[in-house]
């Protein structure tokens, strides 16, 4: 399948931190052809491996699986559910949100309700209206109404928005953080040829809570380095300064020289740098940024491993209509296999 339907699939699906199981089980699906073997382990990351020879180095390439959302806290004596956000959320972009509650009896469509603007005073007007004066309206009309539907406290919610493209190889949709690194992370995997390294293409879970999936997967997989493959924001919209980030959209894939957990390990950027050059992939670089990825905790894991970041410049992250280039994404993936193609020279 193409970038373009990988994306569109992943993207539509509900991985909410903690509950990523229906991406997971995309990810299955959409690797097995191109690795020897897939194994889950105990915190529910995926590991895909494609085997080299035993005196190569092991990569290890690292792609988050979860997305940020919503999970239900209270359920209100008239059926409406109150929530806890899932990972970094701005509260401004929550109401009037079609979204999906994913109870045990299946997915349930609603919304996010708040106060009429009609009937608020001049001061509430003016200030933002925060998570926890918001709720989540399922049509229900009671509590018992809303438990009958099988809805339950714990429920993960998530967005409810289709992935469309817009022409020009730009597409909205949400969740693209990460699914976009997911989706290069099996385009590797399909554009790979046979190579001497071993490869473990890990989907992991709980990025966006503090990157705690990559910890266990790092220390199971135990790779000589490792890429995670993320996205990172792109700063070209009007209102951001070149200053506080210099990436575009569709300008080629961002390698980070440092982030807040993360300073990239000089011979992996080398690496990066030199194979884009002489590949003439386009790449943009970046530094003091103030999030970070699964390469900082995987770094350091064990004794310390050696990583680097291969971005993606998406515009609003986090929201329900993320936009990026699928060039970027096609670039990325062409980075990071040319790179393992020439690991040798450098480790
Ligand atoms: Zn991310």
């Amino acid at each position: 399948m193409s970038i373009n339907e990988n994306l569109a699939k992943l993207s539509n699906a509900c991985g909410v931190t903690g509950r990523e199981n229906e991406v997971r089980e995309l990810m299955i699906r959409l690797m097995t052809p191109y690795v020897d073997e897939i194994v889950v382990d105990r915190l529910e990351n995926v590991i895909a491996i494609k085997k080299g020879k035993e005196k190569s180095p092991k990569i290890m390439l690292a792609a988050h699986m979860d997305e940020v959302g919503l999970m239900v806290k209270t359920i209100t004596k008239d059926g409406f559910l109150q929530f806890a956000k899932m990972g970094g959320i701005d509260d401004r972009i929550l109401p009037a949100q079609k979204i999906t509650v994913f109870s045990r009896k299946g997915p349930f469509p609603g919304i996010i309700g708040s106060k009429p603007p009609h009937i608020q005073k001049e001061e509430e007007r003016k200030k933002i209206t925060t998570f926890d004066e918001l709720f989540i309206d399922i049509g229900a009309e009671s509590k018992e109404d809303t438990l009958a539907l099988g809805v339950a406290v714990g429920d993960p919610v998530g967005f409810d928005v289709k992935c469309i493209e817009l022409g020009r190889d730009v597409v909205v949709g949400k969740a693209f953080d990460n699914r976009a690194g997911c989706v290069t992370m099996i385009e590797a995997l399909k554009l790979m040829e046979k190579t001497d390294c071993t490869v473990c293409a890990v989907g992991t879970v709980q990025e966006e809570v503090g990157l705690r999936g990559a910890a266990g997967a790092a220390f199971g997989v135990d790779p000589d380095l490792a890429i995670a493959l993320d996205v990172t924001i792109a700063g070209d919209v009007p209102g951001v300064k070149e200053f506080d980030t210099s990436v575009k959209m569709g300008k080629g894939p961002a390698l980070t020289i440092s982030d807040s957990g993360l300073i990239t390990n000089p011979k992996i950027l080398r690496w990066l740098v030199d194979t884009a050059e002489e590949e003439k992939i386009p790449f943009q670089l970046e530094t003091g940024l103030l999030g970070s990825t699964d390469a900082a905790r995987i770094s350091l894991t064990r004794q310390g491993i050696p990583c680097g970041n291969i971005s993606i410049a998406t515009r609003y992250i986090h929201s329900p209509v993320g936009m990026l280039s699928l060039k970027d994404i096609e670039n990325s993936a062409k980075l990071t296999v040319a790179a393992i193609q020439r690991i040798k020279k450098y480790f």
